[in-house]
């Protein structure tokens, strides 16, 4: 497949099929109809705070203290705010605002408390990571950062602004560290020894170590998520499912389930999504 394919192509992620999982009406509006969920402050503080911690990795070790990370953190808040009018909009009080700033630190501090960066040194940092299934399915992720140890071993660390997850929830983070460890065998970069959820929000790590039967049955489930997705293309049927999340839906505007009227599907957009199997010639 060419670079050119490759940035065209259509591709599952670890969010698109947990989406799936989650709602498929919603699956439908953002990865079919390509409606974008409009930002909002933990989304935004999400995107800060990721922004810090991949650039802290720039400076020379010795430089990698909360001091400079304090720094980083104001100039990226600058360079997201003055780009973009939509996160100025979230926030109309400057209280609000500087509530929102004071989170934005605290999560960067809890950073230094789990990690010392002067001791690490990432192999690779939002690294975007295309490959494909064995039976041909796209699939593509950004991987925060990948450390790699003196015997070759790979250990995938993807950072999270909120708690780790009650068990109930657990499901759907173990669903990221599985797809990541396919991501990356089929991308022939060989299963990670490791990968952690590192919640910045309540200082906690998740660790789950791959085994590559664990892996493949991974890729069978997905394979079957896949089919679903075309079944619901084929056939139109996209439907909603009520739950508490709703209360954080994005395309809520746009749901039936709350009185709202679903748009058409784009002429085109099935067509497009299908090229996730079915690689354009
Ligand atoms: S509001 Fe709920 S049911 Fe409707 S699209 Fe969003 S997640 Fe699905």
């Amino acid at each position: 497949m060419s670079e050119s394919q490759a940035t065209r192509r259509k591709a599952l992620s670890a969010t698109s099929t947990s989406t799936w999982k989650q709602c498929q009406l919603k699956f439908r509006l953002i990865y079919l109809d390509g409606f974008r969920e409009p930002p909002n402050p933990v989304t935004t503080r999400g995107t800060l705070v990721h922004a810090v911690l991949e650039h802290i990795y720039d400076y020379q070790a010795g430089m990698r203290n909360l001091e400079t990370a304090k720094s980083l953190t104001a100039a990226q808040y600058q360079e997201m705010f003055a780009k973009d009018p939509e996160f100025q909009a979230m926030f109309t009080e400057e209280s609000a605002l500087n509530q929102w700033l004071a989170e934005v630190n605290s999560l960067v501090e809890s950073y230094f408390q789990m990690e010392n960066p002067q001791r690490l040194e990432p192999y690779a940092r939002e690294l975007l990571v295309d490959a494909e299934t064995s039976s041909g399915i796209a699939i593509r992720g950004f991987i925060d950062r990948i450390d790699k140890a003196p015997n070759g071993a790979i250990r995938i660390v993807d950072y999270k602004t909120g708690k780790s997850p009650r068990p109930q929830y657990m499901e759907d983070k173990l669903h990221q560290m599985r797809f990541y460890s396919l991501l990356m065998r089929q991308a022939g970069r060989g299963v990670p020894a490791r990968t952690q959820l590192v919640f910045l929000g309540d200082g906690k790590t998740l660790t789950f170590d791959p085994q590559p039967e664990q892996v493949d049955a991974f890729e069978h489930y997905l394979t079957q998520i896949w089919q679903q997705i075309e079944h619901a293309c084929n056939t139109g049927n996209f439907y909603p499912r009520k739950q508490p999340l709703c209360n954080w839906c994005g395309v809520k505007e746009m749901c039936p389930v709350f009185g709202n009227t679903v748009p058409d599907i784009p002429e085109g957009a099935v067509e497009q999504l299908l090229t996730i199997h079915n690689a354009p010639a």
